[in-house]
């Protein structure tokens, strides 16, 4: 017997290690499976989680070069064999290194901290405490049967409920239940993003006490991080909150999982290993038994499509689908009205009846709210004389016009200048604004309803919230707090402000130029209109008082157009139906299955280049192995393309998409991509590369 151990360590390396990022170190003592240990990498040490336990040093490792442990992380259990799963399964999955995945999931001051430092925080935890949970209202006959449904079946569910059904209380009973039967019992709460949803963790904590629940999101500062995330590793939080990055919290108690508007697509990691933590939170539900509830008022395609109800001919998908069609007590949804923008003055941007209806609102003291998903004053600005365009010298993309700082803004690398006097190229004065942002929206109401008088005889008082007016710290509470104490009128916004907010005395939402997204190149593109606009409308006419008179315009060029027409009978499933069809017959998701493989490089040439010849080489691997072939069949490589952005901060970017009726067959060629994309990266025709990456499952094409 040997009087060390050997272990091989997950530490943080580069993002497409093949061997996982595991190393293999000697341990002068015994350690556990999932512990947290301090080890030496080059001239660093760093931290790592104990990944395996092996009997040898590696056959073709000599004992020598392998370095010793430095030292455990006293106090902290073990990551449990559930998390380190979660963790394998998704660095697999969305094929990244395993200890890329790990060290990312987990906090980062966890790094930095020495063991006295670490055990101070310790010691500062507040242990178990009992919970306090206030009663919340009787339910309604449809939570009623939601949670009963839920008790006495497995999951995952999707629950499909309207806008102001009662999930969020449907969220909160089922904690409250799962604590009944087991105190010890953790639950995860998952919200798109928690800025935008303050509300929801005011109820939260206000139904369980503060002690409960901790939040996670990347809005805390890292000494909070740590904090929470230590309460829900040990075992005392009852709840955590927080965004997608919450999938990773280590909770070993962990009996529920909650999904809140799982259609979001912020769902998705949009950098590095580029997890969805919605489907992660499917597989993480199995790892520990724990139901999983997915819920939104427009369910994603891929979970609608997955609860799908058995028929003869399809026994029906995996999920199972719960309803919550009605409001609470008596309130009605909005009424949808559509205006014909092609009956209007050429160039309106707010049509003669829009512009009445608000004015009648604001002086009966109600609010309104105007989208448009364009911030800034005008996306780009013009010389008519000799063409010249605003155009960002680094990007494939206008610079918009911003007023208030008289910038010209590029909102993709963030190239930022004056406003030239005069057009650059020739000289002439007389440069104009084309198209509008959420800046002119606003500027533009003002002139309109200068006029209007609240009913104390006030003024209208109009805001605008977009990024740029939330960009400081705390802007974006505080510019709510004013829309819900009633300081705002009418406020003007972007996708920002239809998300979630339960504004109580909205009676009137308006579309300003949804159009776009009707002929986008995206696929997706309809789904997220749709969606936008059912929740949009969703902020009206919260208030049953108000909700009989309570209306969602759209303004439109298109207003016969399918969406629109389900959208005013508010008829989700027609239009999933609809699109689902679509889909089926272009053999396009949830149908089918996607990744992405990018490319960027200096010269567009040279990034399709590498995508090209990992296409060749990988057809020509798979081909020449009987055991292969078949999957050459099954997925369907496309050539290699620019991408729709195909350049930004001087960067050329290609993709080529990779599709297939197998999920299972697709990894399996992912699997051998990975391995082709080293091989051909390191040929020196692709010295240009400077980067590729793959995106499974991608949210945007
Ligand atoms: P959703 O999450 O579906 O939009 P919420 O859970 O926010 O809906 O509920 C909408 C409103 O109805 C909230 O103000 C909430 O407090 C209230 N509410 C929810 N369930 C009940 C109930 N059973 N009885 C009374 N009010 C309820
Ligand atoms: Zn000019
Ligand atoms: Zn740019």
């Amino acid at each position: 017997m040997s009087a060390h151990h050997w272990i091989d360590v997950a530490v943080q390396t580069p993002a497409h290690s093949p061997v996982g990022g595991l190393l293999t170190y000697r341990s002068p003592f015994g350690v556990q499976l999932g512990q947290l240990v301090r080890v030496p990498l080059g001239k660093r040490d760093v931290l790592g989680v104990v990944w395996a336990l092996r009997d040898a040093a590696p056959a073709d490792m000599p004992e020598s070069a392998v370095r010793d442990v430095l030292g455990v992380l006293e106090g902290l259990a073990p990551l449990d064999s559930a998390w380190r799963q979660l963790v394998q399964f998704s660095a697999q999955y969305y094929q990244r290194s395993l200890g890329e995945v790990a060290l990312a999931a987990l906090p980062p001051q966890l790094r930095d901290l020495t063991s006295e430092q670490l055990a101070r925080r310790l010691k500062k935890q507040s242990a178990d405490r009992a919970v306090q949970t206030s009663p919340g209202p009787a339910l309604s006959k449809e939570q009623g049967t939601v949670l009963a449904q839920m008790a006495s079946g497995t999951g995952p569910f999707l629950l499909f409920g309207s806008t102001g059904s009662g999930k969020t209380e449907v969220y909160l009973q089922a904690v409250e239940r799962m604590l009944a039967t087991d105190p010890q019992a953790q639950a995860l709460l998952m919200v798109p993003e928690i800025n935008l949803t303050p509300q929801l963790e005011e109820r939260v904590r206000a139904r369980f006490g503060s002690e409960a629940v901790v939040s996670m999101h990347s809005g805390m500062t890292p000494a909070q991080r740590l904090k929470g995330w230590l309460a829900a590793h040990a075992g005392h939080a009852r709840i955590v909150l927080g965004t997608r990055m919450a999938i990773f919290a280590s909770m070993a108690q962990l009996k529920l999982i909650v999904v809140d508007e799982e259609h979001d697509p912020s769902y998705k990691q949009q950098e590095g290993a580029r997890y969805s933590a919605r489907d992660l939170a499917v597989y993480r539900g199995r790892l520990h038994n724990a139901p999983v509830l997915l819920a939104s008022a427009t369910p994603s395609l891929e979970s609608w499509h997955h609860s799908r109800p058995a028929d003869a001919e399809d026994p029906g998908g995996r999920y199972q689908r719960l309803l919550m069609p009605s409001r609470i007590g008596t309130a009605l949804l909005p009424k949808v009205r559509r205006v014909d923008m092609n009956k209007q003055p050429r160039r309106a941007v707010l049509s003669t009846p829009l512009v009445a209806a608000i004015q009648e609102r604001v002086e009966r003291g109600e609010q309104c709210m105007l989208l448009l998903n364009r911030r800034g004053y005008a996306p780009v600005l013009h010389c008519a004389d000799c063409g010249w365009k605003s155009e960002c010298k680094h990007c494939s993309a206008f610079r918009v016009f911003h007023k208030i700082d008289r910038t010209l803004r590029c909102h993709h690398c963030g190239l930022t200048e004056r406003v030239p006097r005069a057009c650059p190229e020739c000289g002439n004065a007389d440069i104009a604004p084309i198209g509008r942002g959420t800046e002119q929206l606003e500027e533009h109401l003002g002139e309109l309803l200068a006029h209007v008088l609240r009913p104390d005889g006030t003024p209208v008082r109009i805001a605008r919230i977009d990024a740029d007016s939330t960009r400081l710290k705390g802007a974006l509470e505080s510019q709510l707090a004013q829309v819900h104490s009633g300081e705002v009128d009418v406020l003007v916004g972007t996708q920002m402000i239809a998300k979630g907010h339960d504004f109580r005395r909205i009676t009137l939402v308006a579309a300003v130029n949804p159009d776009t997204a009707l002929f986008s190149s995206d696929f997706r593109a309809p789904e997220r209109l749709f969606a936008l606009l059912m929740q949009a409308a969703g902020r009206a006419g919260r208030d049953a008082a108000q909700s009989a008179t309570s209306e969602m315009w759209v303004q439109t060029f298109h207003p016969q157009h399918a969406l629109f027409e389900a959208l005013k009978k508010h008829d989700y499933p027609a239009f999933a139906a609809s699109e689902l069809a679509e889909r089926t017959a272009a053999d396009l998701p949830p149908i089918s299955h996607q990744a992405l493989l990018r490319a960027d490089a200096r010269t567009q040439e040279a990034a399709q280049a590498l995508l090209t010849a990992a296409r060749e080489a990988l057809e020509a691997q798979l081909s020449a192995d009987p055991s292969t072939a078949n999957w050459v069949l099954q997925v369907r490589v496309y050539p290699a393309v620019p991408m729709s952005m195909q350049r930004v901060a001087d960067v050329e970017r290609a993709q080529m998409l990779l599709e297939s009726p197998s999920r299972m067959a697709l990894q399996k060629v992912l699997w051998h991509l990975h391995a082709v994309l080293h091989q051909v990266r390191s040929q020196p025709e692709h010295k240009g590369v400077i980067r590729w990456l793959v995106d499974v499952d991608p949210q945007a094409i």
